[in-house]
């Protein structure tokens, strides 16, 4: 059974259709790219999911886990394990990689915030994602390929089953966005279920096991990648909607 469905999600904003009647399917254990030009709907795509666009907002059905779930805010979308990391990252500048890890989640200990245990934990969560700063760093002096790295550490810091990525290598070099790549198919063999939203074909090609392209707020098509083969150019013709040397 898949992980997570989405079925017939409609959403409009004022004066645009979003999403009209898309469609998503997630098997477990599986990186799924969502891929389609920029204004296609990926990202309103997710904040429906994860209950930044609560019921009433969009129509649809939403079935998690096997059953059919409506979250009315991203508190309650984080306890069904689903944790999105938004392409603004949401981080404190001017506080610690410990801080920012734990905000508003802190480990605690006869009701006071245990930092012996959150600079522990925090190392770990740093070594499961390749960061080796000192914990105590301010996110503003780390760059950010390494902001990046935080914001999954304290995806981690959750009891996370399925990690959405909004364009997490937008703003990284290759070095930075390679290592991502490489930790996204670490979790993989893991069992954590990703969603990567991208329109960068090569990274695309190198880690997704399906891809979902959304073109105009419409589901143009779910590539098998074992079965069917990612295909550049079918990609590129399900996003722009046409053979893009005919442009
Ligand atoms: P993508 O992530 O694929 O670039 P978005 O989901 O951000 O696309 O946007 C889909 C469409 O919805 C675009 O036309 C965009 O302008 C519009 N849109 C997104 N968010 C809002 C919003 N908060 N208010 C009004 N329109 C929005
Ligand atoms: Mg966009
Ligand atoms: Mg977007």
């Amino acid at each position: 059974a898949p992980l997570l469905e989405m079925r017939s999600i409609t959403k409009d904003f004022p004066g645009v259709k979003a999403l009209a009647d898309v469609n998503l399917v997630v098997r477990p254990g599986e990186i799924h790219a969502i891929c389609g030009e920029n204004g296609a709907g990926k990202s309103t795509l997710m904040k429906v999911l994860s209950g930044v666009y609560p019921y009433g907002t969009y129509t649809g059905s939403i079935i998690y886990q096997g059953s059919q779930t409506r979250f009315s805010d991203i508190r309650s979308s984080e306890r069904a394990g689903i944790v999105i990391i938004h392409q603004e990252l949401a981080l404190v500048p001017g506080m610690s990689i410990t801080e920012n890890i734990f905000l508003g989640n802190e480990p605690r200990r006869l009701g006071r915030i245990d930092w012996t245990a959150a600079n522990r934990k925090a190392l770990e969560l740093m070594s499961m994602v390749g960061l080796k700063d000192d914990p105590d760093t301010l996110v503003k002096d780390i760059g950010v390929g390494k902001q990046q790295l935080v914001e999954i550490a304290k995806a981690f810091a959750k009891d996370v089953k399925l990690l959405i990525l909004d364009e997490p290598t937008a703003a990284l070099n290759e070095n930075d966005s390679r290592h991502l790549l490489d930790l996204l198919k670490g979790f993989k063999q893991r069992g954590i279920t990703s969603i990567m939203i991208s329109h960068k074909l090569n990274e695309i090609e190198a880690i997704a096991d399906s891809i979902t392209i959304l073109r105009d707020g419409h589901t143009i098509e779910t590539i098998d990648v074992a079965s069917d083969g990612a295909n550049e150019d079918r990609i590129v013709r399900g996003m722009v909607g046409r053979e893009l040397n005919s442009r």
